[in-house]
């Protein structure tokens, strides 16, 4: 049902004419929301009205919540083979469904096919990891601690979660949280973006096919209120967050907003965005949390003179202009370390050779930004990094593209003589833009990085491995590539963010994801033949 209204683009007049509204997801039964408020989910490329998403009524949210909440006891009593096989079951249909689930990205959220395959991919790799999550969940056991006295700890569900999810990965990022949180015995929440729900909806069809009882996955859609919802309902333990600091609603940045708003409550929040931990405990009373997090980035590569050229010049096109740039992991600053000028005009080169078309074209490399405020702001940044001095060695601003002529498209841009203080530097840009910074050593590009606020990842292009070992040891961020542009770690790592970009003790997936999602407690059993005699103590247990 779902797969047959948002797997294909419909044709455009049948959209504009009755485009069909996102489903909430309630108690295992797709329901529309009776909210008459919603957002239009849009194409990027064209501009087309795909379909409609609601802003859901608190009621319908409270249902949602009850639903996971009744869902809970009997889920967390299935035994953990049970619900890893639902997990197998899930990758299977994931694959089988690959394609429509693609199709779907590239129609809501504009990156090409083949990327939006990748998407999906390393969203899968999660669900693949889920199927043997019971290692991560084994507890630990000390026998004999004092005579007839043993000790263990096991890691328990912690109940109804929650997560939150940017547009920018519209599966991957889905699948960072649910099949994590479910495998572990908890019952989840699913806000997706407002701008790219479908794959979201998709995903919890399949999952439900899969053999997921009903309830366990619920989803709401809307922007902020129900965001603050999620944030304020008691029943609700942990909420996993990714996205943005963007001053946006309510004049807050809303990953601070979210993350303080709901440590405030005691829960566990697990958030990706742009400040660090010590600016989120300055904004919020947070008390008696545990918190993950992951934000906003702004990823530096440096490459040194004895770094191989096709190959690097190959990382830092694909790591920079790759999904439009609108990657937390996209390389959005290179420092060349000695003489510029031959690697900047190679890499002027080979970034022009890029088609930029919309995502569904065969031949496109990069398709166009997610709205049209997002191209106004990468514009704006740009014409501020020349305003303050920088130089336009690729313009890509204006560029038209045949038969998508209202697409939100910006062409392959670099910025060179870019310095420290300029907004564009300062700002996560989000776009298809690279900016080219010059250092004298090694010692200095890496001052330059770890003087940024952000700390998402940072690679190195070299050939020799003193030079790597050192960048890897003293590099502040949390994901380092030695000749690798995107170090997103696989789901047996989990991926960790650090400074501005990651608040929280806990990462999302791996051991960290299983973590979050559980707490422990700890046993202390006595089985042995009691003394019939020798009175009551008062003091401390002592063995
Ligand atoms: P966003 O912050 O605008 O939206 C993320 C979610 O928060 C959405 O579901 C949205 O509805 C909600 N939201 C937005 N403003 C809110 C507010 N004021 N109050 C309550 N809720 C609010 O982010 P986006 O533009 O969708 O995603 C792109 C951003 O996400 C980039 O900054 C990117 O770096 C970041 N990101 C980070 C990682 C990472 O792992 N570090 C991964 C993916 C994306």
């Amino acid at each position: 049902q779902i797969f047959a209204k948002f797997s294909t683009a419909p044709e455009p007049s049948s959209k504009l004419l009755n485009p069909p509204r996102v489903p909430n997801l309630i108690g295992g039964t797709f329901v529309d929301s009776k909210s008459l408020a919603s957002i239009d989910v849009i194409n990027p490329a064209t501009q087309e009205v795909v379909s409609q998403v609601p802003l859901t009524t608190n009621e319908e949210f409270k249902a949602a919540v009850s639903a996971a909440k009744e869902a809970f006891p009997s889920w967390r009593n299935t035994p953990i083979t049970t619900r890893q096989r639902i997990m197998f079951k899930l990758q299977e249909l994931i694959r089988r469904d690959m394609d429509k689930l693609a199709m779907n990205i590239t129609t809501e959220q504009g990156k090409t096919l083949k990327d939006a395959h990748g998407d999906v991919f390393r969203g899968l790799e999660v669900v693949e990891h889920a199927c043997g999550m019971a290692n991560l969940q084994m507890g630990g056991y000390v026998p004999n601690v004092s005579n007839g006295i043993d000790t263990y700890s096991i890691r328990e569900p912690l109940g109804v979660c929650a997560g939150i999810c940017p547009f920018n990965f519209p599966a991957m990022i889905p699948l960072w949280m649910f099949p994590v949180a479910a495998t572990c015995g908890n019952t989840f929440v699913l806000k997706p973006s407002e701008k790219d729900p479908g794959a979201s909806i998709m995903l919890a069809e399949l999952a439900m096919e899969a053999g997921l009882p009903h309830g366990v996955l619920n989803i709401v859609h809307g922007t902020n209120d129900i965001v603050n919802a999620i944030c304020d309902d008691d029943d609700i333990r942990a909420v996993s967050f990714v996205g943005s600091n963007i001053v946006s609603f309510l004049l807050t940045l809303a990953g601070m907003h979210i993350y303080s708003r709901a440590s405030a409550k005691g829960k566990r929040v697990q958030y990706i965005s742009r400040f660090s931990k010590n600016q989120l405990f300055l904004m919020g009373n947070l008390i008696n949390f545990c918190a993950q997090s992951n934000m906003g980035a702004k990823n530096h590569g440096v490459v040194l003179p004895d770094a191989s050229v096709d190959a690097t010049l190959n990382a830092l096109v694909a790591a920079g202009f790759g999904a439009a740039g609108q990657r937390c992991m996209a390389l959005s600053t290179v420092v060349f370390v000695g003489d510029s000028k031959s690697w900047e005009n190679k890499l002027m080169e080979r970034a022009k050779t890029l088609k930029v078309n919309a995502g569904t074209e065969p031949d496109a490399d990069l398709g166009p930004v997610i709205s049209k405020p997002a191209k106004e702001r990468i514009l704006r940044l740009i014409q501020s990094g020349v305003d303050s001095g920088a130089r336009l060695l690729l313009d890509g601003r204006n560029i038209v593209v045949p038969g998508y002529e209202h697409g939100n498209f910006i062409g392959p841009t670099i910025l060179t003589d870019v310095t420290a203080d300029m907004e564009c530097y300062k700002e996560e840009i989000f776009g298809p833009v690279l900016l080219c910074m010059k250092a004298d050593s090694l010692e200095e590009a890496m001052n330059i990085i770890n003087k940024n606020k952000y700390g998402n990842g940072a690679c190195i292009f070299t050939s020799s491995g003193v030079a790597a070992r050192k960048f890897q040891t003293e590099i502040e961020a949390g994901q380092v590539g030695i000749n690798v542009p995107i170090p997103v770690p696989l789901p047996f790592f989990s991926f960790t963010g650090n400074k501005a970009s990651f608040a929280g003790d806990l990462n999302f997936y791996g051991k960290a994801g299983v973590n979050f999602y559980t707490q422990m407690k700890t046993v202390t059993q006595q089985w042995k033949d009691l003394p019939g005699s020798g009175g009551v103590s008062l003091a401390m247990p002592t063995s």
